[in-house]
């Protein structure tokens, strides 16, 4: 039997990106539940059901600046018939009154002050001759007030437990915690709330060639900028990125390096040193200090990837590691496609790392160089009700340029060699799609 001539065959160990994906996030969970300080919790997942321990608001109140009368004393008032009534007193928010409204009287009040006692509605000051004074109450306080229009009961008054009730569950447990509910939780009165915890990723990068950004540069290097992405794309979803000092290409170093970020880390994120390269000796500390698979993942750009794991300490916590590719648009893609899903699964939100995937039209031809699928740095546009997606530029694993352009990566299948100019092409988006005004 003979292959069909256009079938590639390829090496025995290359995985899926799917597959690659679900034997790493095998190994991941969410992590603890800790408490937190409210500020610190932005888009973490709230990990205990949240009640109201009291009404919000507590007291009926105003919603407006105006007089607390009895409606029944507003009955028929017009512009042409006003009523008048004797003010006898005054109330701010944040205090209580402490008599009560009779009969033709109204006490002045400001918003989010308590409803007093006998009163059932609120008259707002444009409905009155407040505005017609020249001077201010303060100085001037004036023994009574002109109803210019009658008020229904209950007028302008936000009932107690309008927002929440008294033993209500307001936030249950599960709930991401974006500004809104961060603020629930505020009025709630909680100074903090027990979240499922950080993800603290180590980010190393590996090889001799590489410089800190601010040194001088000397030929035959360059700088690290795989440690800058990968950390700030740990830190954009959440998680706490712990930059160690790169490792040069030595046994030495790089064993003194993993220790020291599987010491105190959750992942441990490498780049480079993962292909074939003689200097590359990432894959022996890696063999030699913990369990490490080398795959050939079916997908371009990031064909090499390492994942095993290192026990840490008495060996009782083991620390996941992630041996990514060092080209550095290679780093970012393989990032994007297995470390994001991992840290979204530890930070408890296992289905958030999916991003939203759009059909657009593309605007040019889009080709896979080889038979792995291609994940294309894309600038997408929505123009006339349909998604537009054109490449960023060159596609090579090293044009990083190409990733700072892109919010869309656009992925040809592994089933069509291209995707032609006006073909449709699936894109995942990455950032916000503007649509120019037409
Ligand atoms: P390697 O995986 O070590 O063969 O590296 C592949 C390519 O990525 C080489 O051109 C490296 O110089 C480059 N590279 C490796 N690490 C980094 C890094 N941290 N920042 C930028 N480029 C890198
Ligand atoms: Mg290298």
């Amino acid at each position: 039997m003979s292959e069909p001539a256009h079938r590639h065959v390829l090496p025995a160990d290359m995985i899926s990106v799917e597959e690659a994906r679900a034997r790493i996030l095998a190994h991941f969970a969410p992590l603890e539940a800790v408490p937190a300080p409210l500020l610190e919790t932005l888009g973490q997942v709230l990990a205990e059901d949240v009640r109201g321990g009291f009404d919000i608001p507590p007291l009926a109140n105003t919603s407006m600046d105006g007089y607390a009368v009895r409606a029944a004393d507003t009955t028929g008032a017009a512009l042409a018939s006003p009523r008048r009534l004797r003010v006898t007193g005054y109330l701010a928010a944040g205090s209580v009154y402490d008599g009560s409204v009779g009969p033709g009287e109204a006490v002045r009040i400001m918003t989010g002050a308590p409803l007093p006692d006998g009163a059932d509605a609120i008259v707002p000051f444009e409905e009155t001759d407040e505005e017609e004074q020249s001077t201010r109450w303060e100085d001037d306080p004036r023994p009574d007030v002109r109803i210019d229009v009658a008020a229904a009961p209950g007028a302008n008054v936000r009932p107690a437990g309008e927002d929440v009730r008294a033993g209500e569950l307001v936030l249950p447990a599960g709930t991401i915690l974006g500004p809104g509910q961060i603020g629930v939780l505020a009025s709630l009165g909680l100074e903090q709330v027990t979240v499922i915890r950080r993800p603290r990723v180590a980010v190393l990068s590996t090889g001799d060639e590489l410089l800190r950004p601010g040194e001088p540069l000397r030929p035959g290097a360059i700088y690290d900028s795989n440690g800058f992405s990968l950390a700030s794309m740990v830190r954009e979803l959440g998680a706490e990125p712990l930059v160690l000092d790169i490792a040069g290409d030595s046994v030495e170093a790089l064993t003194a390096r993993v220790r020291e970020g599987v010491a105190d880390a959750d992942l441990l994120v490498t780049s480079a040193g993962v292909s074939r390269g003689d200097f590359d000796v990432v894959k022996e500390v890696l063999a030699r200090e913990g369990e490490v698979g080398f795959w050939t993942v079916r997908m371009r750009p990031g064909k090499p990837l390492a994942f095993g794991t290192f026990s840490a300490g008495e060996g009782e916590r083991v620390v996941p590691h992630l041996g990514l590719p060092g080209n550095p648009v290679s780093a970012m893609m393989t990032f994007e496609l297995f470390g994001r899903p991992a840290v979204f699964t530890m930070l408890g939100k296992p289905q958030a790392w999916e991003r939203p995937r759009v059909r657009a039209v593309a605007g040019e031809r889009i080709a896979r160089p080889d038979e792995r699928r291609f994940y294309a740095r894309a600038i997408v546009e929505r123009r006339d009700g349909r998604y537009h997606a054109r490449l960023t530029g060159p596609q090579g694993s090293g044009v990083l340029t190409s990733f700072a352009l892109a919010n869309g990566i656009a992925v040809v299948p592994e089933d069509a060699p291209a995707v032609e100019p006006g073909d449709e092409v699936e894109v995942l988006l990455i950032d916000r799609v503007t649509e120019p005004e037409s």
